[in-house]
């Protein structure tokens, strides 16, 4: 299966474009959509999932636009929002079901896998209780079964770790890249470590631009020689902030060791302005945190 996304384009508002002629075109697999807020991460799924039109463009689904495929593009797809505070009064299972059948996914089937997904999401305890008084990584939880009740083909998922503990956050992580294989999943997220080790390739937006589609590798190795690490004396980082781009500041005994970002010459340059002498300024490797903050930020 192929999911081509060509060319969309979207404003809400004139002269500025939420989302500016993306393409991509996606084969099984998981797929991190990473952007600051604003970057167009939403525009794109709304688009994807139906819920809005674009001004220009199409999604094709091994060549047929989606627009001509009507029930048949709904029924393959699964869409995680981000939480709304919907369905408060539903019980989990109460949720599911009405979701199920909102999917016209009939009633044997529906409970079979109700049953199922809510072993998958750890809220088998938990499926007579409102979801109004379940906690936000249980909620999210609900809302990511709710997304694959139909099985579906390509999956969208909206921040889908957001408000998880770390072990719950594992646990979806790995259920999702489990699944992925016979499935296009989309993950769009701010945060980089939910797709790092799950996803087969970024897809880097911002400002409604696709600015790059790559495996995570791909994209470290093209930091290659800009990411730095340097100790200096606490009281020396404030000199430091806001003259270079910091992506870590590790604290140890010796005071804080601090990542920067960017060529060295640049870097040696504000250094000797703002730290103690004899400092030294020693080459790191690149992880995606360092890529994501290098190629978001402001020129
Ligand atoms: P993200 O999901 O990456 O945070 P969005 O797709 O929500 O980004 O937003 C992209 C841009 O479109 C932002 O500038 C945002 O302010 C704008 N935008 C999003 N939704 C609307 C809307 N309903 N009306 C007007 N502007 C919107």
């Amino acid at each position: 299966m192929k999911l081509e996304i060509k060319n969309l384009s979207k404003s809400y508002k004139k002269g500025k474009r939420a989302l500016d002629d993306f393409s991509a075109d996606l084969d099984p697999g998981v797929y991190g959509l990473l952007g600051p807020n604003g970057a167009g991460k939403s525009t794109l799924m709304n688009l994807l999932t139906g819920n809005l039109e674009a001004d220009s463009g199409q999604v094709l689904v091994d060549g047929t636009p989606t627009g001509q495929m009507g029930a048949a593009y709904r029924e393959m797809l699964g869409y995680m929002p981000q939480q709304q505070g919907l369905y408060d009064n539903f019980t989990a299972l109460e949720f599911l079901r009405y979701f199920a059948s909102l999917k016209g996914i009939p009633r044997k089937e529906a409970k079979k896998r109700i049953d199922h997904l809510l072993k998958v999401v750890n809220l088998e305890e938990a499926r007579n209780r409102k979801l109004g008084g379940f906690s936000g990584g249980m909620k999210q939880r609900a809302l990511l079964a709710q997304a694959l009740l139909n099985d579906p083909r390509i999956l969208i998922l909206d921040e889908p770790t957001a408000g998880l503990d770390p072990k719950e956050r594992i646990r979806i992580r790995n259920y999702i890249s489990e699944i992925s294989q016979d499935k296009i999943i989309l993950l769009a997220t701010h945060v980089v470590s939910d797709v790092e080790c799950i996803a087969r390739e970024i897809l880097l937006i911002k400002d409604g631009v696709l600015l790059a589609r790559e495996k995570p590798e791909g994209l470290m190795s093209q930091m290659e020689g800009n990411v730095w690490e340097v100790g200096i004396h606490g009281e020396e980082l404030s000199k430091l902030e806001g003259k270079c781009l910091i992506s870590n500041v590790h604290v140890t005994k010796d005071g804080p060791r601090v990542r920067l970002l960017g060529e060295r010459e640049e870097l040696m340059e504000i250094l000797s302005k703002c730290v103690h002498l004899g400092f030294l300024l020693e080459r790191a490797e690149a992880n995606l945190e360092d890529v994501y903050l290098w190629r978001i930020r402001e020129e």
